[in-house]
């Protein structure tokens, strides 16, 4: 069951696609992290780590090259959840969620830099004590580009999935259970299997 996550910053791909795997027992699959660990590891060819930090898309091949390595792993036989994109799927799941709200959710993210948790300092706080990191691409002024690249990425991209009758659209608002329920009923399942 390969099966993808799509939506803006901010939209809860992160949040759900826990969950998802969790219930599902397959594992998580993100781009984000495979590249902000690469990007820790020093292993990111040339400016891309500054680049990143700014908010720029990370060129295709990159990426490719990085989910190919990672779904030659033994533990992907069964299937695997990606939150951004990827080939030859079954599901594009798009959480949709407002702006103004996905600009609030981003900016107030925090992560634990050990369990990789993540948490809201509103909607969903941190224990006391937790040692938090809090992405640099996060910034207020910062989110505001990344919504419009992913804007812009996504003219071209939703349509071509939607043509292919993959494309499942999720309201992202409302908390995280009420999400995931939305989640499973569009996958036509109800958790737990
Ligand atoms: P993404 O992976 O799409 O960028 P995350 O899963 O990291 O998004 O969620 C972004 C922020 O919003 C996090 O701080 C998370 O705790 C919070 N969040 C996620 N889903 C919800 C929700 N349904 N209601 C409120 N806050 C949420």
């Amino acid at each position: 069951m390969p099966l993808v996550f799509i939506g803006p910053p901010g939209a809860g791909k992160g949040t759900q696609a826990k969950i998802v795997c969790a219930r599902r027992g397959i594992p998580q699959i993100s781009t984000g992290d495979m590249l902000r660990a690469a990007k820790a590891a020093g292993k990111l060819p040339g400016d891309l780590a500054a680049k990143m930090a700014m908010g720029a898309l990370v060129p295709d091949e990159v990426v490719v090259g990085l989910i190919d390595e990672r779904t030659r792993a033994a533990d992907c036989r069964d299937g695997f959840l990606l939150d951004a994109r990827a080939l030859k799927l079954d599901h594009v799941v798009a959480l949709e969620v407002p702006r103004e709200l996905l600009i609030e959710r981003a900016v107030l993210r925090r992560t634990d830099k050990r369990t990789g948790q993540i948490y809201h300092l509103k909607y969903s706080p941190p224990p006391p004590g937790a040692d938090l990191d809090h992405r640099a691409d996060d910034r207020e002024d910062v989110v505001k580009g990344r919504l419009d690249t992913y804007e812009a990425m996504t003219a071209e991209l939703l349509p071509y999935y939607e043509s292919r009758s993959l494309l499942r659209r999720v309201n992202g608002v409302g908390t995280v259970e009420e999400v995931t329920a939305r989640i499973f009923k569009v996958l036509g399942s109800n958790g737990g299997e």
